[in-house]
């Protein structure tokens, strides 16, 4: 394992969350902010530089939700901090995510912990897409 310089913190169900991310976000800082965190991470997809946390991470400091509650990301990350297998602080790399997700969120998993999301309308058609072939993972 690689180790890296710095760690990004990510709360758990933003793994899923950047599978599906095509520049649509709460506000312009928020999506530029994701765009700057998914290309370092696929530039570097073996290096063990996400950690995952609780509450507010990198992607959520930049979100002008950022001091409501939250609830919904709140049963979001517990969802997926099972079904991905997660624990509190783990380090692993994007490559290790994807894996996870690959693994581990089918249609129920992602029904069940998604279809409470704002976003979920555009995740699901994109995931529908991706599994005809339709886009690129
Ligand atoms: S539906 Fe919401 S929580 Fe689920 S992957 Fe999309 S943006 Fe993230």
């Amino acid at each position: 394992m690689v180790l890296p310089q710095e760690l990004i913190p990510l709360r758990p169900h933003h793994l899923v969350c950047l599978q599906y991310f095509i520049g649509k976000g709460y506000s312009a800082r928020f999506t530029s902010k994701t765009t700057r965190v998914l290309t370092y991470l696929k530039q570097h997809p073996t290096l063990a530089c996400i950690q995952i946390v609780q509450g507010a991470d990198i992607l959520c400091q930049s979100c002008p939700n950022l001091h409501t509650q939250c609830k919904t990301a709140q049963q979001h990350d517990q969802g997926y901090l099972q079904a991905l297998h997660l624990t509190i602080r783990q380090q692993l790399s994007f490559q290790e995510a994807i894996e996870r997700f690959q693994r581990y969120v089918n249609d129920t998993v992602f029904h069940t912990i998604c279809s409470s999301c704002r976003w979920y309308d555009l995740c699901s058609s994109l995931r529908q897409k991706r599994m005809l072939g339709i886009l690129d993972a």
